[in-house]
């Protein structure tokens, strides 16, 4: 068997899936994704020049202390990635392993969220990765309504500047945020969303997919949906 094909029959099998389904056509390189998420800004005409506000906004948030979780963070964790990437992914709220290093998705839901990327034959440097909260909740905690308010401004302004085609959303609490309504993960998941003229594909979190891994196989549905999109 083909290299290639055996290196991604390991990574679907990694990402749970016991069976083929031969029935899509094959999955493609997006020649929409720069390899480097630094040197995105060549100041051509075209370019989004997205690099500076981005950093204006990023210090912004580690300067905030509009709400409780300022006092018990280690780091704010902004995001991460392409700022020009036609794709971005959010989460809920960095976890332990993500206070301690700043950086969202490093724990072991990051791991999963970086294996379905890998499965999209994408790297964690070709999407943008950011939560709806940018501190980590005490204990893991669910955010606080208030905490939700205090931080969607800085997640509203980072999608206007990225700009990116499609959003994924990562559980309940990403869609809820920033949509601003509370739909039940189990009956959207799946479908189309719009939020501001962008795509929306509500998904499961990855952390639900560590408890329940019989739900990446719908992970995975709605993921190709994106690729299709995306043409990927
Ligand atoms: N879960 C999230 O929602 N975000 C992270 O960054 C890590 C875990």
């Amino acid at each position: 068997m083909d290299a290639d094909v055996w290196n991604e029959l390991a990574v679907l099998r990694e990402f749970g899936f016991t069976h083929l389904d031969l029935g899509g056509r094959p999955v493609a390189q997006s020649p929409g994704f720069p390899a480097e998420a630094e040197q995105t800004t060549t100041g051509q005409p075209g370019d989004r020049e997205t690099a500076q506000p981005l950093d204006l906004l990023r210090t912004e948030t580690h300067n905030c202390t509009q709400c409780r979780l300022a006092g018990t963070r280690t780091n704010v964790v902004f995001g991460v990635g392409n700022p020009n990437s036609d794709l971005m992914f959010i989460g809920e709220a960095p976890g332990r392993d993500e206070d301690l290093q700043g950086e969202p998705f490093v724990g072991r839901a990051g791991q999963l969220l970086t294996d379905i990327l890998k499965a999209m034959k994408l790297t964690r440097e070709e999407v943008y990765i950011a939560n709806v909260i940018k501190c980590r909740p005490p204990e893991n905690r669910n955010p606080e309504p208030d905490e939700l308010d205090a931080c969607r401004p800085f997640l509203r302004r980072q999608v206007e500047l990225i700009r990116p085609k499609v959003i994924v959303t990562l559980g309940r609490f990403a869609l809820q945020s920033l949509l601003e309504k509370s739909y039940a993960i189990t009956s959207v998941r799946g479908q189309w969303l719009e939020y501001n003229g962008v795509k929306v594909m509500p998904t499961y979190h990855p952390a639900y997919l560590l408890r329940n891994p019989a739900a990446k196989k719908d992970v995975w549905t709605d993921m190709k949906t994106v690729m299709a999109e995306l043409g990927l």
